[in-house]
């Protein structure tokens, strides 16, 4: 079946809830850089933000390729679902290794809503995407640990009243494996604030609401830690296809955004007498954003099937998510180039759109960092680092 046409009605009930958001509304937002909290409660309200969660934690327990439709449609429609994405899957690091009271106490009221779990805390400023190196640590006394230390690019921390934290518990000189000896803690940030927890906006190019944040002894009560103390970069790995996989299928709603725009442009657009699309210079690259896109929307198709089946899918979901981001940036230089001046002026979205999608080639992973999983886990070539 063609990506285009999965959960019709998903993707009916998106396009009219994204109706009521249009480019003034995200223009209007951008230029502030302040948070969408209309459209985010709209999506919660909806239920679309806890699809994810099974039907016995109060959600829908669609599959992840439903979600995937989601947020594809989302970002074909203009809107921008970077905003909230996380609250979608940042759970399932409670729901695959949290305790039955974890689970119970969070995830129903995840799912309604009533608590935000849209903060995930793992890059640091000194270790980069070296994950190993990370500096903060939580120290236990008694049943409570005491975290120090320092995170940057932690998105959406001024909107979320959880934080899923991952901190050393052993210091990496001391542990067997570097992987070893790290930790999830669930900050309730609504406590943290204040006490401990400190929250700097960083202003970037594009409106993420992305903070820095530095932890000075805070309180977190071990009851907060998910899973085993030590083994948390498994978790939060385990966590990483579906993020990778959630976030091409934006990437694809980007592309699919840009190509339409950039296709009703040159139908229209006048310039020597003819439409511009007329020309093959302008019509060749918007075809080849179209390969590049239905291309790389089979590459998370199948990075999803996979995930769903339960087989491993790490290597296909770091490929979709490359591809995915490469054909939403291409799209994105076309459109803008197809717009001519035109796609400079704000009022046409394309300038912020391509200011957007610029993003995933960085976050949540960097392409070399891609590059370098298949080059050493696929291709079998040396590890370079
Ligand atoms: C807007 C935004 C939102 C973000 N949100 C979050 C969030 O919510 N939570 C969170 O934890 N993080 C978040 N991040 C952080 C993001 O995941 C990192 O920026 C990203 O993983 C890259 O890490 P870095 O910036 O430290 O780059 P570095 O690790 O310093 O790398 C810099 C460059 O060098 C390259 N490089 C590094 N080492 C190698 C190597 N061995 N071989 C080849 N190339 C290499 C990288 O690919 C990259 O291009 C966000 C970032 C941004 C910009």
């Amino acid at each position: 079946m063609d990506v285009d046409e999965t959960f019709p009605e998903i993707r009916e009930s998106i396009r009219k809830l994204c109706d009521g958001f249009p480019g003034e509304y995200w223009r209007n937002l951008d230029r502030e850089r302040a948070y969408p909290t209309e459209f985010v409660r709209a999506l919660t309200e909806a239920g679309f933000l806890s699809v994810l969660i099974p039907e016995e934690y109060g959600g829908p327990g669609l599959s992840l390729a439903a979600a995937n439709a989601v947020l594809e449609e989302i970002h074909r429609r203009g809107c921008n679902g970077a905003a909230c994405h996380a609250q979608m899957y940042t759970m399932g690091t409670i729901l695959r290794h949290g305790s039955d009271e974890q689970k119970a106490a969070y995830l129903p009221k995840i799912a309604s809503g009533e608590l935000r779990l849209q903060a995930f805390g793992i890059t640091e400023p000194s270790s980069g995407t070296d994950t190993t190196r990370i500096r903060t640590f939580a120290r236990r006394e008694g049943d409570r640990y005491i975290v120090n230390g320092q995170k940057v690019f932690i998105s959406r921390a001024e909107h979320s009243d959880l934080m899923v934290l991952l901190a050393r518990t052993t210091p990496r000189d001391k542990v067997a494996r570097t992987t070893d000896g790290m930790s999830v803690l669930l900050v309730d940030m609504r406590e943290a604030v204040g006490h401990g927890l400190t929250i700097r906006p960083i202003r970037t190019m594009l409106n993420h609401a992305t903070t820095e944040l530095f932890l000075d002894d805070l309180e977190v009560p071990v009851a907060n830690l998910i899973g085993e103390e030590g083994k948390g970069f498994r978790y939060i790995l385990d966590g990483m296809n579906a993020e990778r996989i959630l976030i091409a299928s934006e990437c694809i709603g980007d592309a699919r955004f840009f190509i339409d725009r950039a296709s009703a442009y040159a139908r229209e657009r006048q310039v020597f007498g003819r439409p511009i699309g007329q020309n093959q210079g302008v019509q060749f690259p918007i075809a080849r954003a179209y390969v590049q896109t239905s291309a790389a929307a089979l590459m998370v198709q199948r990075a999803t099937e996979l995930f769903e089946a339960g087989r491993p899918c790490g290597s296909e979901a770091n490929m979709a998510k490359l591809v995915a981001s490469e054909a939403s940036w291409y799209a994105g230089d076309t459109c803008l180039q197809t717009f001519g001046g035109y796609g400079f002026a704000e009022e046409y979205d394309i300038e912020r759109k391509f200011r957007e999608t610029r993003l995933y080639q960085v976050a949540p992973i960097s392409t070399n960092l891609i590059l370098s999983h298949v080059g050493t886990h696929v291709l079998d070539l040396p590890k370079s680092f």
